[in-house]
């Protein structure tokens, strides 16, 4: 019999299927436990505005048009936060929605794309999937990141260097002052993609605002956003791309589909955006759970980077996997790293007070048992 699946292209044979780990329910029926820490993906245990409730209310009026394929409202309120024209913002169905119009938008075949290492996979995977070629720029022994191998890696001017900052899933991040030299070896034909899934929880006087550094540069840029993390609206779907350039917004726009992101999730960003009491209750709950969680891993003897997200990345000294299954029967989800070099490694999310001492509690007693 002839092979079913002959008609996929090589490239799509490179990746590997996304890791998106386990939900809740198939957490519950493989491991028979009631309560469940879910750790492993990053989301906002306070969850989202209030606000959104009444816009629930309305789906059945809504439902039955299609949404406005631009977002236009959303665009224009982001516009106006970040100090740039309206035609400067796209909007993805989440923000891994827009790293796949990016790399379908720019890299040909035989392309380099820079990443920082470990990376957030769907930088690599889209890239390969165009048939680029994926450059690693691993982190220094410490984990933070090695900024002059990835300044030299700039200077070699590849077709587009993407990468998170603060990096997912190690945490570190690179300081303004850092930023700035990245900037300044970036040459006009490389587009540069500033991933910022956790700008919200690094702000600060050591952490670059990306659009302000970048703005009045004439670099070709993309500062990428999301309202799944610190906004708390993961289900819903919505990311944001700023972009240097009207013109450039305007090709995006044309390799993305056309009603990309639907009019529920439009209206919940819009007042997720406006409730900036919520936003601030969650950043600050978020860091003030990270020290302790930080500082619990450290009495246990566990190496970890330093992280500026809403997640900690640590050195379980022992293979990942095999750890997350002894986690998952404690009712615990935690993201083991598979990448090569890493994994040994757990990404763990900070979570509501009662889910962070579940996971403490699960770790002592998968120690103690040993
Ligand atoms: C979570 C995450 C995303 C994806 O966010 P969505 O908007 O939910 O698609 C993108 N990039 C990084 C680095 C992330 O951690």
């Amino acid at each position: 019999m002839a092979d079913p699946t002959r008609a996929i292209r090589d490239e799509v044979r490179l990746i590997a299927p996304y890791n998106a780990g386990l939900t809740l329910d198939e957490v519950r029926q493989r491991y028979k436990v009631d309560v469940i820490a879910k750790l492993g993906s990053n989301e906002n245990p306070l969850g989202p505005s209030g606000a959104i409730r009444g816009l629930l209310d309305g789906i059945h009026d809504l439902a039955r048009l299609y949404p406005d394929p631009e977002g236009r409202e959303l665009c224009a309120a982001l516009a106006r936060d970040f100090g740039v024209g309206d035609g400067q913002i796209i909007l993805g169905n989440g923000s891994e929605d827009l790293i796949a119009v990016l790399c379908r938008s720019v890299v040909r075949p035989g392309d380099t794309v820079t990443t920082l290492y470990p990376s957030f996979p769907l930088h690599e995977d889209y890239t390969t999937l165009m048939g680029g070629k994926v450059e690693r720029v691993e982190v220094k022994p410490d984990l933070t990141i090695d900024l002059d191998t990835l300044v030299s890696c700039v200077r070699a001017e590849p077709r587009m260097v993407m990468f998170s900052n603060p990096m997912n899933p190690v945490g570190s991040w690179l300081a303004p002052h850092e930023f700035a030299k990245v900037i300044e070896a970036l040459d006009d034909e490389t587009l540069l993609v500033v991933d910022e899934a956790y700008a919200e929880y690094a702000k600060g006087e050591d952490y670059p605002s990306a659009v302000e550094m970048l703005r009045d540069t004439g670099k070709n840029w993309v500062v990428l956003r999301t309202f799944s993390k610190a906004y708390g609206l993961a289900g819903l779907r919505i990311g944001y791309g700023i972009v240097s350039d009207q013109s450039l917004c305007g090709f995006f726009n044309r390799t993305r589909t056309p009603f990309n992101t639907n009019v529920i999730a439009q209206l919940s960003a819009l007042a997720a955006l406006a409730d900036t009491d919520h936003l601030r209750q969650s950043i600050d709950f978020a860091l003030r759970e990270r020290i302790r969680v930080a500082a619990a891993l450290t009495e246990l003897g566990y190496r970890m980077a330093p992280s500026k997200g809403n997640f900690l990345f640590f050195d379980a000294t022992e293979n990942a996997s095999r750890l997350s299954e002894e986690f998952l029967k404690r009712g615990v989800i935690v993201k083991p790293w598979k990448q090569a070099g890493f994994d040994t490694f757990v990404r763990v999310s900070i979570g509501s007070a009662e889910e962070n001492n579940h996971f403490l509690q699960a770790l002592r007693d998968i120690k103690s048992s040993r």
